[in-house]
C-alpha cells in the first residue's frame, strides 16, 4: 500500500534519523558540561568555567537546530504520507463496484478515510521518531552514567526502572481496553445523534423526542462510567512511576553521596548523574504511549490494507473507447440473482427494442424492475449471452462508453448539495441555455419561477430543500441534458401530480424522438404510448404487449388500469 510512497519519499527518513540521533546525542552532552562547570566553579577556575558555560549554550543551540531539522524531515514526510494515503484511498473508493457499498456501512468508510489515515500517519511520523528518540536518549544517558560516572552506582540506581517499565506496559494495556470501551460508547452516541438529526421529521411526527432523549441519556451515562473507569486506571500510572523513580533518586542520593564523600566521584559527576536520571524519566514514561500508538497504527494499517485489496472495477470498464452507441437493446432469457439474494430477482426476461423504440415496464414493488436498469447500466454484472447493446454482448461494451450514451434517472433521484444548475449540468459542460432547455422539458420552469434564486437555488443535503417531485424532475433534466441515445426512467414521475405528469409526458414525447427508452412506471398512463409493455411479477414477465393488446387481454394490467383510471376520475 505504501510501496510507491517509500520509493519516492522514503529517503527522507535517513537524514531525519541521523539528525534525530545527533540531536539526542547533543542533548545528552549537557549534563557532562554542567558537571564540568560545577567542578571548575568549585575549583575557582573562572575562565575555564566561562568556557564551559558557553559550551552549554552552544549545545542548547545545536539541539534546537537539529531538532527542528529532524522534525522537518520526519514529520513533514509523514504529512506527505497522509496526503498520499488519502488520495489513494479516495480514488480506490471511487472505482469500487457498487456491490461493495451495499456490504459496508458508510460510517465505517468515513472512519477509514479520517481516523485510520491519521493513525498510520502518526505511526510513520511522531511515533517512529519518539521511539527512536527514547531509545537513543536512554542509551546515551545510561552509557554516560555507567562509563563517565560510576558503573555500580548506575546499576543500583536504575534497578527500579525495569519494574517501572513493567507497570507502564501492564497498566497501559488495561488503559487500552478501557479506552476501547470509551470509543465504542462514543461511536454509539454519535451514531444516535446522527440518526436523530437525519430522522428528526419522523421522530417529531411520532412524538418520540422524550423517548429518544431518555435512551440518549442512558448511552451518555454509559459513556460517563466508561470514562471514569479509564481515568481511575490511567491516574494510577503517574504515582506509581513517581514512587519508582523516587527510589532511583534515593539510591543515587545515598550511594552517590557516599561515593562523593569517599572521593570516588567528583561533585560535578554527582550532579551530572542526577541530571541523567531526570533526563530518562520522560523517555521511560513515553514507552507505554509509544507501544499503544504503535498497536493502534498497526490495526489501522491492517484495516486500510484490507480495504485496498478490495477489487476495483476492471480498467476495461472505465476506459471509454469512443464508440457510438446507437441504442438497440436486446435481452435473451436475462436472469439475475443478487449475491446475497435467496431467489432470482430477474428470471428469463426477454425483449428487443430497436433504435428509437420505447419499452414500458410495470409491476409491483420488488418485481425486479430496478434490477433490470442496474444491469443495463452495468452497475450490476449481467451474465454473458443474455444482454446485448447494438447487437454486442454488454459484457464486451466498456461501462464508460455505455454510460456516456445513457441518461439514467434513478428511483430516488439523488441530488448533490449544490445549485440546481450544477445538478443538471453535472460536469457535462452544458451551457446555461442547454440547462434551461432540459429543465423546461422536465417540467421545472414553474417551480424555478417561484424559487427565490431560480437556477442558483441550492438543493440541500441529498436535495432535501426540494420536494420529492422537484427532485425527480431535476434528475430528469440531468438525464436530458446529456443528450443520451438511451433513456432509462425508473418511476421518475411517481412523486409528481397527474397534471404535471401529463405535461412532462407531453414533453417527453419530443425527447423520446430518435432515442431508445425504457420507462418504468407505477402509473400506467405513462406507458400508454410505449411500443411494448412488460408487466413484471416476481422477476418474470407475466403479461406483455401494447397498451391496447394488454387491455384486450383483460389480465392484471387491465385490472390495474381500470383501478387507476377510476381513482383519477374521483380526483
Ligand atoms: P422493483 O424495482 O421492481 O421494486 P427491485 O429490482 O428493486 O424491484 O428488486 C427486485 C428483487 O431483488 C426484490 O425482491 C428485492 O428484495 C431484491 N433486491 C433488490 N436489491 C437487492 C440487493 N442489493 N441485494 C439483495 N437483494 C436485492
Ligand atoms: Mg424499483
Amino acid at each position: 500500500m505504501l510501496k510507491g510512497f517509500f520509493r519516492k519519499h522514503g529517503w527522507n527518513y535517513i537524514p531525519g534519523a541521523i539528525l534525530l540521533i545527533l540531536s539526542t546525542w547533543l542533548h545528552t552532552r549537557s549534563p557532562i558540561a554542567l558537571g564540568n562547570a560545577i567542578e571548575l566553579f568549585a575549583g575557582s577556575d573562572y575562565a575555564a568555567f566561562a568556557r564551559e558555560a558557553w559550551r552549554i549554550l552552544w549545545i542548547a543551540l545545536g539541539v534546537f537546530v537539529t531538532r527542528l531539522s529532524w522534525r522537518y524531515f520526519i514529520i513533514g514526510t509523514s504529512r506527505e504520507m497522509e496526503i498520499y494515503l488519502r488520495d489513494k484511498l479516495f480514488s480506490h473508493l471511487e472505482y469500487l463496484p457498487i456491490r461493495f457499498y451495499g456490504e459496508n456501512r458508510s460510517g465505517d468508510l468515513m472512519a477509514y478515510a479520517v481516523n485510520d489515515v491519521g493513525a498510520v500517519r502518526m505511526t510513520f511520523g511522531m511515533v517512529m521518531a519518539q521511539s527512536l528518540s527514547a531509545l537513543t536518549n536512554i542509551g546515551f544517558s545510561v552509557g554516560e552514567m555507567a562509563a563517565g560516572v560510576h558503573p555500580s552506582l548506575t546499576l543500583f540506581a536504575l534497578l527500579p526502572v525495569p519494574v517501572a517499565i513493567f507497570f507502564i506496559i501492564y497498566i497501559g494495556r488495561s488503559v487500552q481496553t478501557k479506552f476501547k470501551t470509551v470509543q465504542e460508547s462514543f461511536s454509539n452516541i454519535s451514531g444516535h445523534v446522527q440518526e436523530n438529526i437525519n430522522g428528526m421529521r419522523v421522530l417529531k411526527a411520532f412524538a418520540m423526542e422524550k423517548q429518544q432523549y431518555e435512551s440518549y441519556q442512558a448511552e451518555s451515562d454509559g459513556m460517563r462510567k466508561a470514562n471514569l473507569r479509564l481515568s481511575y486506571t490511567s491516574a494510577m500510572l503517574s504515582p506509581v512511576i513517581q514512587v519508582l523513580f523516587g527510589l532511583c533518586y534515593a539510591v543515587g542520593l545515598v550511594y552517590g553521596g557516599r561515593l562523593v564523600i569517599e572521593g570516588e566521584i567528583g561533585l560535578g559527576d554527582y550532579v551530572a548523574f542526577n541530571s541523567y536520571l531526570t533526563m530518562i524519566v520522560q523517555p521511560v514514561m513515553s514507552i507505554g504511549r509509544i507501544v499503544n500508538m504503535l498497536q493502534r497504527g498497526l490495526a489501522s494499517y491492517k484495516r486500510m490494507a484490507a480495504l485496498m485489496k478490495e477489487e476495483e472495477t476492471p480498467v476495461f470498464d472505465r476506459t471509454d473507447d469512443g464508440r457510438t452507441i446507437e441504442g438497440t437493446i436486446e435481452a435473451k432469457n436475462l436472469s439475475f440473482t443478487y449475491p446475497d439474494g435467496d431467489r432470482e430477482a430477474l428470471k428469463d426476461v426477454s425483449f428487443s427494442i430497436p433504435k428509437g423504440g420505447t419499452l414500458g415496464i410495470a409491476g409491483k414493488t420488488g418485481s425486479g424492475k430496478s434490477t433490470l436498469f442496474l444491469l443495463l447500466t452495468k452497475l450490476l454484472p449481467a451474465q454473458e449471452g443474455q444482454l446485448f447493446i447494438d447487437g454486442q454482448d454488454i459484457t464486451s461494451v466498456p461501462a464508460a462508453s455505455l454510460r456516456r450514451a445513457i441518461g439514467y434517472v434513478p428511483q430516488d433521484g439523488f441530488l448533490f448539495n449544490t445549485t440546481i444548475e450544477d445538478n443538471i449540468a453535472f460536469f457535462t459542460g452544458a451551457t446555461h441555455a442547454e440547462v434551461e432547455c432540459a429543465a423546461c422539458e422536465a417540467g421545472l420552469e414553474k417551480d424555478l419561477a417561484i424559487m427565490p434564486d431560480g437556477f442558483n437555488t441550492v438543493a440541500g443535503e441529498r436535495g432535501n430543500h426540494l420536494s420529492g417531485g422537484q427532485r425527480q424532475r431535476v434528475a430528469l433534466a440531468r438525464a436530458f441534458v446529456r443528450n443520451p441515445s438511451i433513456l432509462l426512467l425508473d418511476d421518475t414521475l411517481s412523486a409528481v401530480d397527474t397534471r404535471t405528469e401529463n405535461r412532462i409526458l407531453e414533453n417527453l414525447r419530443g425527447e423520446l424522438e430518435g432515442r431508445t427508452a425504457v420507462i418504468i412506471s407505477h402509473r400506467l398512463s405513462a406507458l400508454k404510448e410505449a411500443d411494448e409493455i412488460l408487466f413484471m411479477e416476481n422477476g418474470r414477465v407475466a403479461e406483455r404487449g401494447t397498451h391496447e393488446a394488454l387491455l384486450a387481454l383483460g389480465g392484471r394490467y387491465a385490472a390495474m388500469w381500470t383501478q387507476q383510471t377510476e381513482a383519477e376520475d374521483e380526483e
